[in-house]
């Protein structure tokens, strides 16, 4: 393992494990989640002068006006996806720098990602390759329009926040199915949790949340 990866001070092991504890109290249970948290270094995924910032509980920038997610929502919204089964197969819009990308490749067989900055992407997807993750699909795209080529998807998880759920989501979500995402306008956004059933839509309501815009077309 490289120097990088491994960390020093701020960025090791056992700041990390402070992080998880952290994480303990403030309601994450799902050990599997915590454990990959754990595994996972986050301090590769923000530029270097902030890396000793990493394992702090918030959201950090990491350029094009987007922000690295905090580890609570990253904890929260993947113990949300998994709650009642693993899906095998998972959609992420946003991939921003890859990290909540990293947690789900180490938990479920199929990741896809959708980004719509294309740089964001080929950095996310240098530093998924440094961690020798190699099994994401990525695509440069509007997330609006899900990944129909992949779809059904088990699992379906933004991390930007639409005024209304995206339809194209809600079809390409396979029945038993679920849909992690915050939905609302800046300032009054919920992380809601839908289920698709044979019958229709579950929808429940988390808790409110704070997350950039979820921004239509694509940039280069
Ligand atoms: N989980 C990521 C979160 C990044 S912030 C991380 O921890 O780094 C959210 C990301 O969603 C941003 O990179 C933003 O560019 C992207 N995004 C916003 N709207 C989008 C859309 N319609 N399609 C694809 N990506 C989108």
């Amino acid at each position: 393992m490289s120097r990088r990866i491994q960390g020093i001070g701020m960025t090791s092991r056992r700041t990390r494990e402070r992080m998880i504890s952290r994480l303990r109290q403030q309601g994450i249970s799902d050990n599997k989640v915590l454990a990959v948290m754990a595994d996972t270094p986050r301090h590769i995924f923000v530029d270097e002068a902030l890396e000793s910032r990493a394992y702090e509980d918030t959201a950090l920038p990491i350029g094009h006006n987007q922000t690295i997610s905090q580890p609570y929502i990253v904890a929260k919204m993947t113990e949300l996806l998994l709650q009642s089964a693993v899906p095998t197969k998972v959609l992420e819009i946003g991939t921003g720098c890859g990290y909540q990308t990293a947690i789900l490749a180490k938990l479920v067989s199929q990741v896809y990602t959708v980004e719509r900055i294309a740089p964001l992407m080929k950095k996310a997807r240098d530093t998924l390759w440094e961690l020798n993750i190699k099994t994401v699909g990525f695509k440069h795209t509007d997330g609006g329009w899900g990944w129909p080529e992949h779809a059904p998807f088990e699992g379906i998880l933004a991390a930007a926040a639409p005024a209304e759920v995206p339809e194209a989501l809600l079809q390409q979500l396979a029945v038993g199915g679920v849909l992690v995402i915050p939905v609302g306008q800046e300032g009054k956004q919920y992380l809601h949790r839908i289920v698709r059933t044979d019958e229709g839509y579950l929808d429940e309501v988390i808790e409110r949340v704070t997350f950039v815009p979820f921004l239509s077309g694509v940039t280069g």
